[in-house]
């Protein structure tokens, strides 16, 4: 039920906190037996290599923003040839190494679309959607590596 309401293909979910802020805390596991397949080869894996967890956000429900965490594995790839050796597990929505969901992704780009046709405060827009794209940003900024090239905007 809750994995169905997640919609993420690939991916169930074990269980759902909220945190301090009552922030929805949602703990995963793959769902889907082609996670293990290797990248590279296509064989199907057989052996763990080790157990990690991918911390992720994701779009926001009811206004609020939801964190992930899915414990994912890293496999061996069994095909001796295969220049991979070993993988970690991916599935659509979350490729290899991605800090927020791919639908989170494209929502903040849609978004910034839309600021910069309703003006910065979202004003023209709704409250609760103005407060999700407020987070979208807020997401945004946190999961952008700060660049050293950035330089800080001019006084006025
Ligand atoms: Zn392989």
């Amino acid at each position: 039920m809750a994995t169905r309401l997640l919609g993420l293909d690939g991916l169930a979910v074990e269980r759902v906190e909220l945190d301090a802020e009552g922030c929805p805390v949602v703990d995963l596991f793959t769902g889907d037996e082609q996670a293990r397949c290797c990248p590279g080869c296509g064989q199907r894996a057989v052996r763990v290599k080790q157990w990690a967890t991918t911390r992720l956000r994701d779009l926001p429900v009811g206004g609020r923003p939801v964190r992930l965490r899915w414990r994912k594995r890293r496999w061996y790839c069994p095909t001796a040839a295969c220049p991979r050796m070993s993988f970690t597990e991916q599935v659509a929505q979350v490729p290899a190494r991605a800090r927020l969901t791919r639908r989170l992704r494209e929502m903040a780009a849609r978004s910034r679309l839309e600021m910069c046709v309703v003006g910065d405060e979202g004003s023209a827009i709704d409250p609760e959607r103005a407060s999700m794209i407020r987070s979208v940003r807020m997401w945004s900024a946190i999961a952008r590596p700060a660049s050293p090239r950035s330089t800080p905007a001019p006084p006025l």
